[in-house]
This record gives structure tokens, C-alpha cells and sequence, in this order.
């Protein structure tokens, strides 16, 4: 187990890497951070770094040598990002200089950082908890508005927040059931036993809440929607067209799309992943029945689905079956070939809306309806998205259900004890005070060297 401790740093060596990305740029900047920090950017540098958040202009000389011209910081421990002495050269950017100068720092005693090794000495420092340490790299892996958005909350410590409230509830009912087994004369057992179990289903329910699995989802994988209809209605074409861009193969032949064809779209500040299906057909070969069985499974999965038919035929059965089986879906009902003389549409179902993917009319009006879907998908105020943490909440509320099925049974209150540690103990895995080491490592694993 490990357990952040605020307070004093426990490395005692200093790190050093890049933190700018790699390529030609405006600046690159070395970072140092550790005891030594000071000393190694000074003698890197044409002066000496002594005082702390004071941007100076000089020289770095490595072996002797002018390296480079730059602007050095040095910010004393503990303020600083990693709660260490923190020294940061700026660099004229480009790889050549920069590399040199950090293989002077490592000649000079400091040790090559690994991947979000500076973001990790925060959290061992204290300075932030695991889900702020993950925020931080969810905020720099942005692609969107709306991840940047639940990034920053988490950032902020809301997470952290709301968290540390639901532990505390867990600490009051773990007093509670101290309480009464301490002094079985003084309280009684029966209504402590009523007060947790109603304790245990709040909490339970708040948890759940807390919760957004497929804000979780959405953000990490993007919004799913997936094209689907019958051969030759033109799904290809409105995938093209909604893209922009020639991506599917389209042609007259029926059948030809027997593999999923993926584009992505942002929409609304979210990354949405568009799928273009194997046409759903009885009558299909062996390499298209297993597009078939692609295409439903992709359906299934679907946030949004976009059921197409032909506006210019009359609709048949296999347009019937599809509708059917995207009934309890959220779809739209897209009538291509819009460019052509209707054809009679499908018994007892209106379209959404008529597009043409051919001359592309309609198909502003239908990506204004994306954007809407997504706007309405997008992360709404739950506290929980990012799937590590819901994984440890959903844990936390399933030991809730189990102490509160072992309270209605009426089996004795110090049991309750057992679920109500298991729960704190899952909720201490999403801010990192209980998180096996193995947890901590995935999770900086994904960091990129330097952050
Ligand atoms: P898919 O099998 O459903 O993917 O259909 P395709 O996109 O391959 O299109 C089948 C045929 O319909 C092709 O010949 C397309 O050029 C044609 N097509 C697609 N969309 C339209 C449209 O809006 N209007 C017209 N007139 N033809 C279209």
C-alpha cells in the first residue's frame, strides 16, 4: 500500500527532462527538480539561481562551451509543481540545444526523469491527489472542449471533493457501529441498525449518481454513431458527405461496404466516430455475412443511430426489420437521395429528414442535428468520468448493497463494519491514499516524460 503524506519531499535525487515536445519551436524548456536542482541549473547557467520566481536572462555553457541563450527560473521547494526545488531553463527551441543541455545536467548528477515522474513527485509530495495527477494528463491529452471541461473540474479537486465527503459519511457509520458494539448497554442495536441501513442506500444512491459511465465512455472513446440500412441507399455517400471527404468506397454494386468504415467528426466539442455499416441484408455471401454481424453488434453499441433509407423507392420489408430493430435506439431517420422523385417511404414511419449525400442538401440540417445529440450527450454535471474511478465507486457501492442486505436480514451491526471498510477503501483508490503501488504505476505509465 502506499500512502501520500503531505509534508516534506522523500526523493532525495534530482530529475531532469525536456518538457517541451520534441521538433523545431519557439522555446524548449529542461526541467530539473530536487535537492540539487539549484546547483545544477547554476552551474549550467551564467549566473547563480539562488533566488526563488525570478526569471533571469543569460547563457548555458556545457563542457566549457556556449550552448545556448536562455531564461532560467528556479522556484524553492515547496512552491513549486512538484513541492521540490524546481529549476527550469528556457531554451531556444529546436532538439539539438536542448539535448545538450540536459546531458549536461545528467553529467552534472541528475538522473534522466521517467514518464510523469514530476507529476508523480506532486502526488508523493502531497501537493495533489492520484485523480488531479490523472487530471493533468487528461487535461494535456485534450481533444475537445468538453474532456478539457470534466479535466479541469477534476483538476480543481472536485473529485477529490466529492470523495473525501462520501469517506467521511463512511467514517461517521464506522463510528456509529463502534459506538454500539463499545457500548451494547447504552445504545441500543435496533434503530442503530435501521440508521445505517438508510445511511448505506443514500450513500449508495449518491455514488450511482456520482457516476456517468457514459460521459465516461464518450470522453474517453468518443461518441459512437453508426450508419446503418439497407445495400444501396447510400450510406457510404452520406458518410462521405457528412466528412467531407472520400472515405468509403461507393458504388452501384450492391453490398460493396462489407467491413466497418470509420471517419471522426468533432461535434460540439466532442470527438464523434462515425461508422459506416455493411448494408443489412438476408441474401448475402460469407465475407458480407460476417460485415452483417459486424454491423448489428456496431448498432447495439451505438449512441446515436442513423437508420437510412431511399426517399426515391418505395421502403421494403428489410427497411421494415431495420427500423424495428433500432426502435429503442436513439436514432434518426435519414431519407437520402433526396435529389429524386420520392418513392413512397416507409408504412407508418416519417423520416427525420430528407438529405441528399449526392448533391448535399440537407446534409448541413443533419449535422446541426448531430451537434444537438451530442451537445445533450455531453458530460453533464456527474462527478465521476473517467472509468478508473468508476470502476472503484461502482465497487464501493456494491459493499453498500452488501452491508445494507446484511443489516435488513438482521444479522449483527459490527458485520457492517467489514462492508463499510471495503467501500472506504475503494473510495481511497480513486485519490490514491489506498491505491496499490501497481494502480499508481498504471496510471503515470500513460504520462509522457517531462510532464
Ligand atoms: P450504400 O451501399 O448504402 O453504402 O450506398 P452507396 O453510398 O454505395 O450508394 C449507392 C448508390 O446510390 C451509388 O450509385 C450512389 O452514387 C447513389 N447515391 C447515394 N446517395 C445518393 C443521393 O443522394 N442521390 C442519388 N441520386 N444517388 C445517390
Amino acid at each position: 500500500m502506499f500512502t501520500a503524506s503531505p509534508g516534506a519531499a522523500k526523493t532525495n535525487d534530482t530529475i531532469a527532462a525536456i518538457a517541451t515536445p520534441p521538433g523545431a519551436g519557439g522555446i524548449a524548456i529542461l526541467r530539473l527538480s530536487g535537492p540539487d536542482a539549484a546547483g545544477i541549473g547554476s552551474a549550467l547557467f551564467s549566473r547563480k539561481l539562488s533566488e526563488s520566481h525570478r526569471f533571469l536572462y543569460g547563457h548555458i555553457a556545457a563542457d566549457g562551451e556556449r550552448v545556448d541563450e536562455a531564461m532560467a527560473v528556479l522556484m524553492r521547494a515547496p512552491r513549486s509543481y512538484t513541492r521540490e526545488d524546481v529549476v527550469e531553463l528556457h531554451c531556444h527551441g529546436g532538439d539539438y540545444a536542448c539535448r545538450r543541455v540536459l546531458e549536461a545536467a545528467i553529467a552534472l548528477g541528475a538522473r534522466p526523469a521517467g514518464p510523469g515522474e514530476f507529476t508523480r513527485r506532486a502526488f508523493e509530495n502531497g501537493r495533489i491527489d492520484l485523480a488531479q495527477a490523472e487530471a493533468t494528463m487528461r487535461l494535456v491529452g485534450a481533444t475537445g472542449e468538453a474532456s478539457a471541461r470534466a479535466a479541469l473540474r477534476q483538476l480543481d479537486g472536485a473529485v477529490s471533493r466529492g470523495i473525501q465527503a462520501a469517506r467521511d459519511k463512511l467514517t461517521g457509520m464506522l463510528a456509529e457501529i463502534a459506538a454500539c458494539t463499545d457500548f451494547p448497554d447504552e445504545i441500543e442495536e435496533e434503530p442503530t441498525a435501521q440508521k445505517l441501513l438508510d445511511d448505506a442506500e443514500a450513500l449508495f444512491a449518491e455514488l450511482i449518481a456520482a457516476c456517468d459511465a457514459r460521459a465516461s465512455r464518450v470522453l474517453e472513446q468518443g461518441l459512437s454513431i453508426v450508419i446503418c440500412g439497407k445495400p444501396n441507399v447510400g450510406k457510404s455517400s452520406l458518410l462521405n458527405a457528412l466528412l467531407k471527404e472520400p472515405l468509403a468506397i461507393v458504388t452501384a454494386e450492391a453490398g460493396t461496404t462489407r467491413d466497418a468504415v470509420r471517419g471522426t467528426l468533432r461535434l460540439a466539442g466532442i470527438r464523434a466516430v462515425l461508422t459506416d455499416t455493411a448494408g443489412l441484408r438476408d441474401m448475402a455471401g460469407e465475407a458480407e455475412t460476417i460485415g452483417i454481424e459486424r454491423a448489428r453488434s456496431a448498432i447495439r453499441g451505438a449512441d446515436l443511430v442513423l437508420a437510412v433509407l431511399d426517399g426515391s423507392a418505395p421502403a421494403t420489408d428489410e427497411d421494415a426489420a431495420l427500423l424495428a430493430e433500432t426502435e429503442e435506439q436513439a436514432r434518426l431517420i435519414v431519407a437520402n437521395k433526396a435529389d429524386l422523385p420520392a418513392g413512397g417511404g416507409a408504412p407508418g414511419v416519417a423520416a427525420d429528414l430528407a438529405v441528399s449525400a449526392k448533391t448535399g442538401a440537407g446534409i448541413d440540417a443533419l449535422l446541426a442535428r448531430l451537434e444537438a445529440f451530442a451537445r445533450d450527450t455531453r458530460a453533464g454535471d456527474a462527478l465521476l468520468t473517467q472509468s478508473r474511478h468508476i470502476e472503484a465507486a461502482l465497487r464501493a457501492a456494491g459493499s453498500l448493497t452488501d452491508m445494507a442486505e446484511s443489516l435488513a436480514a438482521g444479522r449483527p451491526v459490527d458485520l457492517a463494519a467489514i462492508d463499510a471498510h471495503a467501500a472506504l477503501r475503494a473510495l481511497s483508490e480513486i485519490t490514491g491514499e489506498s491505491a496499490e503501488e501497481s494502480v499508481i504505476d498504471a496510471v503515470f505509465r500513460t504520462f509522457c516524460v517531462g510532464k
